[in-house]
């Protein structure tokens, strides 16, 4: 690759300070209009079915919830409305980061450049050691969110120098209209678009938002059935199959297994 994009001094500086503006720890930039509370755009799912009797059965990820009108699937952050199912997180992030790409962790893809960090509030799965837990296992109305469209998401990249737009943190396949608009917008940018996932998700789904990613990163958990039920609330059968469809696409792909001391 070229110098586009590298991690220079001015860059590292660029990075630190705006990650402090961005985390909450300054007084100042997107930290005014951080607040308590749902920010977003109501948009409708991609991905269910309508049942009898207002119902409908979410098709993103393998939990596959069938959900009564009012009430909420698994992951917190879809809402049967009158029988129609929505996203209550798009352009809704509570975690906006400049990082290193190394720090996703991307190993092998853009060295030393900074990737456009964003996730929103929700998790399919409930891994019990989870580092991020506070914006995890919480729903959108419990975490200080900031409405940020995929334009805005865009033009914050190509401000802060970054090479590419990560979806991460938290599980980017429940905030997947999000994700999906916002790499789509990236791709006519020339800003690469990632994706950091426990790979808990259904084939149909993965294979279009793989037309839009240019990598992805799967957090493997164990290569057990037992740990993916026990710890962490999920299967380990769909993973293994979603690892393999994101080779057959053709796309990045990297690994990680965190070692887990008990
Ligand atoms: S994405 Fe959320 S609502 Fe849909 S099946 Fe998975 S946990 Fe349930």
């Amino acid at each position: 690759m070229g110098d586009r994009g590298r991690f220079s001094r001015r860059s590292f500086i660029r990075c630190i300070f705006s990650s402090a503006l961005l985390t909450g720890i300054g007084d100042r930039g997107f930290c005014m209009a951080q607040r308590e509370g749902w920010e977003g755009d109501i948009k409708e799912a991609m991905w269910y079915t309508k049942l009898k009797l207002k119902k409908v059965r979410c098709e993103l990820c393998p939990r596959k919830c069938v959900v009564d009108d009012g009430e909420r699937g698994f992951c917190g952050v879809r809402e049967n409305r009158n029988g129609i199912y929505y996203t209550l997180v798009y352009s809704n992030p509570c975690a906006v980061h400049v990082d290193p790409i190394e720090k996703k962790p991307f190993f092998h893809f853009l060295p030393a450049t900074l990737s456009f960090s964003i996730a929103t509030a929700g998790c399919n799965i409930e891994c019990a050691y989870c580092q991020n837990w506070e914006i995890s296992q919480r729903r959108p109305e419990q975490t200080k969110n900031i409405y940020m469209p995929p334009k805005k998401v865009i033009e914050l990249a190509k401000r802060f120098e970054c090479a590419s737009v990560s979806f991460t943190y938290t599980e980017p396949v429940v905030f997947y209209e999000y994700m999906f608009d916002t790499a789509k917008l990236a791709n006519k940018s020339g800003i690469r678009a990632l994706m950091v996932t426990n790979a808990f998700i259904e084939p149909k789904p993965l294979r279009e938002v793989c037309k839009v990613l240019d990598g992805i990163k799967v957090d493997f958990k164990a290569f057990s059935e037992e740990f993916y039920r026990k710890i962490c609330r999920g299967q380990l059968k769909p993973v293994l199959r979603a690892i393999e469809l994101i080779k057959e696409s053709g796309k990045w792909l990297e690994l990680v297994v965190l070692l887990c001391p008990d």
